[in-house]
């Protein structure tokens, strides 16, 4: 038995991309999951039974971030189902629709892109913050762990996805914000910063990628995988890394690294 046996995590995004990544190998430690999404639960029946299959005890919560009432929803389904919540990861994520260029960028895809990637993770947070304090009132052993799955896009320019950049640039002080609120309360909080990973997220720019990437983007010449970013998560969540609250754990193959 792992010291994560008993422990919950909710993953916003949690069934498919890097959000099935991340489940998959908090699953491999014991961890308990709340899968997130949008789709309707026959759209993910698939994922759930690989999970019951293996004897993971998992949920489907289904819901927009971006909305408050499925966000007390999706909060609600996880006390009524385990009773505890020792994780949260905010995942789930939109690039810019279209993907257009700043000069002819349009407020509806700003306010979306705004909404789901930095309201919705910062409310659930709170609501999920609250929940982590009245356990740590109730057992001052009891530790929680958020982690916001950020992006390169918060350090490199893409003027054809500027509310994308905007948002992944302010998961920084939003980790920051919720390290130093969270601290007293036995809560560490983490930014893993993904760089160009397989997903149907970058499942229509194969082609750029795979050329820069020959060219020599990354340092690591491949793309990232899914489980890449789920086995940083899954050492944050572990406890692996004491002390640090507030730190970002970058999973880019070096293409942040600046080079001569
Ligand atoms: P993806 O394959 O498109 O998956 C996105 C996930 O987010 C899906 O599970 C989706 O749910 C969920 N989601 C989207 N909008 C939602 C909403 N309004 N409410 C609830 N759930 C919603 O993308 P991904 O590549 O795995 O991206 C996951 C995270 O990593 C995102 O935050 C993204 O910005 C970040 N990231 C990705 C890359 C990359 O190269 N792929 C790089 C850096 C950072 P459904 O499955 O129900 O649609």
């Amino acid at each position: 038995m792992s010291q994560t046996d008993s422990r919950v995590a909710l993953i916003t995004g949690g069934a498919r991309g890097i959000g099935l990544g991340i489940a998959r190998s908090l699953a491999s430690e014991g961890w308990r999951l709340a899968l997130g999404g949008r789709r309707s639960a026959e759209n993910v029946a698939g994922v759930m039974q690989e999970f019951e299959q293996d004897g993971v005890e998992a949920c489907y919560c289904c819901g927009d971030v971006a909305a408050e009432d499925d966000r007390g929803r999706i909060i609600e389904e996880v006390r009524e189902r385990f009773g505890a919540l020792h994780l949260l990861v905010n995942n789930a994520g939109i690039t810019s629709p279209g993907r257009r260029d700043i000069l002819e960028a349009d407020e509806e895809s700003f306010d979306r892109v705004l909404g789901v990637n930095l309201k919705g993770p910062f409310f659930l947070t709170q609501a999920c913050a609250s929940w982590m304090i009245a356990q740590h009132e109730d057992d001052p052993d009891f530790r929680g762990t958020v982690i916001n799955i950020s992006s390169i896009s918060g350090e490199v320019v893409s003027v054809h996805r500027g509310d994308y950049c905007l948002t992944k640039s302010a998961t920084r002080m939003a980790t920051r914000l919720w390290a130093v609120r969270m601290a007293p309360h036995g809560v560490a909080v983490y930014e893993v910063q993904p760089g160009i990973i397989h997903s149907d997220m970058t499942a229509g720019v194969t082609e750029k990628y795979d050329r820069l990437i020959a060219e020599g983007l990354t340092v690591e010449p491949r793309w990232g995988e899914p489980e890449d970013v789920g086995r940083a998560v899954a050492m944050l969540a572990r406890g692996d890394l004491t002390y640090a609250t507030g730190q970002v754990l970058t999973i880019d193959g070096g293409l942040l690294i600046r080079r001569l």
